[in-house]
């Protein structure tokens, strides 16, 4: 008897960023020393990795666990494809915003990595941008109302809001994107505005605060919300620029490469390719390429009524599609009844609300909120039963 389904034990982020009570408060998760709790992470992931609980109580490292038998615990087809536990989940809790970003497609991480890798660009040194050859799409799933930023507002409506605003230092930019309504105009307006000197941005940023002291609407009340944690920052533009949206629990937005994000406030679940390459624009204190960002960006605009994924709702089951391989998430509502479900790749399953039973050929766990496990390929199937709600990630 081979055993094919572990508890997990996952490791807590503690970035400054990060809420001190809120997944306590949702997932019942306990925060014992008594910092911020930002991230949860369960995977495979080298700088944080999930510990299995065997049947004996004998406690493994994830990436050991994979790495013994890989092909029976991912499946031949994923082990080929990806070598590895292709994607990353977390729990988020965002009580601050995080910067705002990009991550590169595949074809520009593995050319990136490659190329910092012959310059003698140190993994750890701050000025790296390609940490692996890999591409990062996200998907972000609410659990409490989420505020965040995300892709290009349509040109007339940036326009319109810079119009509301009295920046004259950056009057002749707008006055270029006005008679020049694309997207290479407005990647030439964000350029200029993250290479303004240092003495121009403070100028700026103070332009823009005393102009809108007054206002206490949306996006300007976001703007002085960034501007107390992020002072001096010029990322407090962005909610000119990029749409601001609040995710309503059970919502979910899919991230793309090249598509310009930043998590602003809330609690979530996340599920990202298994990657660390994060270029950034504002609200940090890390390195910013201004070259490199603006080489991974899309410059496209988005309405605000296109940003979430469509569910697809099957019966008890709600799924969220995205298009890329690395990951699939699906939400089950669990009752009494017994039901089965299909093991089509190794999977992590979180349960979100209640205590559900899940049984295997040869075992069975019990998940309570905030109890994790994850599933081998070789298991094939698994029953479910007891009421509540499960979150589960594949490939
Ligand atoms: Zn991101």
């Amino acid at each position: 008897m081979k055993q094919t389904i572990w508890k997990l034990e996952n490791p807590i982020k503690h970035f400054d960023w990060g809420s001190m009570d809120q997944i306590t408060k949702i997932l019942g998760i306990s925060n014992p020393s008594q910092k911020p709790m930002a991230e949860i992470w369960m995977g495979a992931h080298p700088i944080g990795c999930s510990t299995a609980i065997e049947i004996d109580n004998h406690k493994v490292k994830l990436d050991k666990l994979i790495n013994d038998n890989p092909q029976a615990i991912l499946g031949e087809d994923t082990y080929k494809k990806f070598a590895g536990l292709p994607y990353l989940f977390k729990i988020l809790s965002a009580n601050k915003a995080l910067s705002i970003q990009v991550h590169p497609t595949k074809t520009a991480a593995k050319c990136g990595f490659e190329k910092e890798n012959q310059l003698g660009i140190a993994l750890n040194d701050p000025k790296r941008n390609y940490k692996d050859p890999n591409h990062k799409p996200e998907l972000i799933y609410a659990l409490t109302p989420f505020k965040a930023m995300r892709s290009f507002r349509p040109i007339d409506e940036i326009l319109m809001l810079f119009a509301k605003v009295n920046v004259s230092i950056l009057e002749n930019e707008i006055l270029k994107l006005k008679n020049n309504c694309t997207p290479q105009q407005l990647k030439l307006f964000f350029t200029a505005l993250l290479n303004l000197s240092e003495k121009e941005k403070l100028q700026l940023i103070n332009q823009l605060l005393n102009s809108i002291n007054d206002i206490e609407i949306e996006p300007f009340s976001t703007i002085k919300m960034l501007a107390q944690e992020y002072p001096n920052d010029i990322g407090i533009f962005m909610p000119l620029i990029l749409n601001v949206i609040e995710l309503q629990p059970g919502q979910a937005m899919f991230l793309d490469a090249q598509t310009p994000h930043a998590y602003i406030k809330g609690t979530g679940l996340e599920v990202m390719a298994n990657s660390d390459n994060v270029l950034r624009a504002g609200l940090t204190h890390k390195h910013i390429d201004i070259q490199q960002l603006v080489n991974n960006t899309s410059f496209d605009s988005l309405s605000l009524n296109n940003l979430l994924i469509k569910p697809i709702i099957k019966a008890n089951k709600t799924s969220f599609p995205v298009p890329v391989d690395d990951f699939n998430f699906e939400i089950i509502y669990s009752n009494d009844q017994q039901q089965e479900q299909k093991v089509t790749s190794a999977q992590i399953v979180l349960c979100l609300e209640g205590k559900i039973c899940l049984t295997t050929e040869f075992e069975s766990v019990v998940l309570s909120k905030g109890e994790s496990a994850f599933i081998a390929y070789q298991a094939k199937a698994y029953c479910y039963t007891g009421k509540g709600i499960l979150a589960t990630v594949s490939n």
